[in-house]
């Protein structure tokens, strides 16, 4: 194979230097091995939690003397050479397996980790399913629908019946949705909500076929009156069903996003926590309202007269107002304020609700009528403060300097007001200034005068009166 000289003298010298290096070179070897397979002084017993092992893996004893070393051993062992560490003992046995036969053998107790995880899961899972409630709505309308949506989607089961057919849009929100009451009440809900109009509440209530029903069932309200619905169930229903009278004070407009921070009357009329299922009935009827809490709503405790005395007059004018201001046909412009948005949204809250609603609050709420009262009196006093300011200024133009008891002065010089030339001018004066005012005026008086079977006073006799007598306030 050696072709030249050259070649051969190069490769035996090669050899020759091989042979000297070896004996220096196994000497290294064998201090590297020693240390390596240096013997465990002491059996090892090692407890092992294995996060990752299943069930079955549970307490099982692992021999861990092994003939051959693991790729995990090895593995072990080199992170321990690299962290400046003497590795673990297994790996000694890799290397002298006699030496070490008769040691206990390793036990590793393995415990499954998912265990309390699962525990706590599975008692959540439990406490959840026994919270879940199957809610019967009666009145599938605005606020039926509404409230269903939002009870479907937090895992109560639903049911609806109402006069009218909505299968379509029960079955879009998963509600199952009964046209015959019959049905309806043989499904057995643990709650039955009345949703229906105040005006039809209590026909249909005197309709439901309430013998088909548990005895034991919670009723609720969600009527935006509350002293009839109260006097209404404990009135007609058996004397063994819960009573929840409840206002959410809210509606779909109002609480189109969230709930959160919308605030949620209710009164607990009858909860009877005294029965043989006092217990249930008292859960039942707190899962109802942490369902409200649970969505953010703001819970108010107070009793239904209350409710209707502070309503009249917050949500009945707040009504009120949205339905004038929308009979005035507001439309927004480029220049609209914050004030006027604010109008606007409103008019825009209180549009789609209901006449038959705007009605039953006024109706079926004492208070309301007196309310209605006051918002037209302040309406009045309010344009009674402009109608005097206009008074004075179109006063002071007509009698600029004239004494008193001159002709054409505040009054006559037998004390009658304003009857002579000065109130003439004055009407001119109003009608310059504000020719409508001054024609509603006139309108207005004739009218009066008309219904009291009066003979017309003279035209133009009505803003002399009004404006002749020189107090400054506008009677009427
Ligand atoms: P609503 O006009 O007051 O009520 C409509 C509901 O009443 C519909 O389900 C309708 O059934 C039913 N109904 C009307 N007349 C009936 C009759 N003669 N026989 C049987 N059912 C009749 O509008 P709503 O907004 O949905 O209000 C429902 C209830 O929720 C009311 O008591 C209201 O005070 C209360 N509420 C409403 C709001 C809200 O913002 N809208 C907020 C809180 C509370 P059909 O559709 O099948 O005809």
């Amino acid at each position: 194979m050696l072709r030249t000289g050259g070649v051969a003298t190069m490769a035996s010298s090669r050899h020759h230097q091989q042979q000297q290096q070896q004996p220096r070179a196994r000497a290294q070897l064998a201090r590297r091995t020693r240390a390596v397979v240096a013997p465990a002084r002491r059996p090892c017993s090692v407890s092992v939690t294995a996060a990752a092992a299943g069930p079955t893996a549970s307490s099982s004893p692992l021999h861990a003397w092994s003939r051959r070393p693991s790729a995990g051993a090895a593995t072990a062992a080199a992170a321990a050479a690299g962290a400046g560490r003497h590795p673990p003992s297994s790996s000694a046995t890799t290397t002298t397996p006699t030496r070490t036969r008769h040691r206990r053998p390793l036990r590793v107790s393995a415990l499954d980790a998912a265990l309390p995880f699962d525990f706590e899961h599975r008692a959540r899972r439990a406490l959840e399913s026994e919270r879940k409630l199957t809610v019967g709505i009666v009145g599938f309308g605005t606020f039926g629908q509404f409230l269903a949506r939002r009870l479907a989607a937090a895992g109560h089961r639903v049911l609806a019946t109402s006069r009218a057919d909505y299968s379509r849009e029960a079955q879009e929100m998963g509600v199952a949705f009964f046209s015959d009451a019959d049905a309806f009440c043989e499904e057995h809900p643990e709650v039955v909500v009345l949703a229906t109009s105040i005006l039809s509440t209590e026909r249909v209530l005197r309709a439901l076929p309430l013998q088909r029903l548990k005895r034991s069932t919670l009723f609720v309200d969600v009527l935006s009156v509350k002293a009839f619905p109260k006097q209404l169930l404990q009135r007609l229903l058996p004397p063994e069903t819960d009573i929840l009278c409840t206002h959410p004070m809210f509606g779909p407009d109002s609480g189109r996003g969230s709930w959160q921070g919308l605030n949620l009357m209710y009164e607990r009329v009858r909860v009877l926590s005294d029965a043989d299922d006092g217990a249930r009935r008292e859960a039942r009827c707190a899962n109802l309202l942490r369902f409200f809490a649970d969505e953010g709503c703001r819970m108010v405790e107070m009793a239904c007269e209350e409710h209707d005395r502070v309503a009249a007059s917050t949500q009945f004018i707040t009504h009120t107002v949205g339905r004038v201001l929308g009979a005035m046909d507001l439309r927004a412009t480029p220049i609209d304020t914050r004030g006027y948005k604010a109008l606007l949204e409103l008019v825009d809250n209180t549009r789609n609700d209901s006449f038959e609603l705007y009605y039953g609050l006024f109706l079926y709420n004492r208070a309301s009528a007196d309310e209605l009262e006051r918002l037209e009196r302040a309406l009045d006093q309010v344009k009674g403060g402009l109608f005097d300011q206009l008074h004075e200024i179109a006063r002071r133009q007509i009698f600029p300097a004239t004494p008193p008891g001159s002709p054409g002065s505040a009054s006559d010089a037998d004390g009658a007001p304003n009857g002579g030339r000065g109130a003439a001018r004055g009407r001119d004066v109003v009608a310059e200034l504000l020719p409508a005012a001054a024609r509603s005026l006139e309108e207005e008086e004739e009218e009066e005068a008309e219904s009291n079977g009066r003979a017309l006073p003279p035209v133009g006799s009505a803003p002399q009166r009004r404006l002749g007598d020189g107090s400054g306030v506008v009677r009427r």
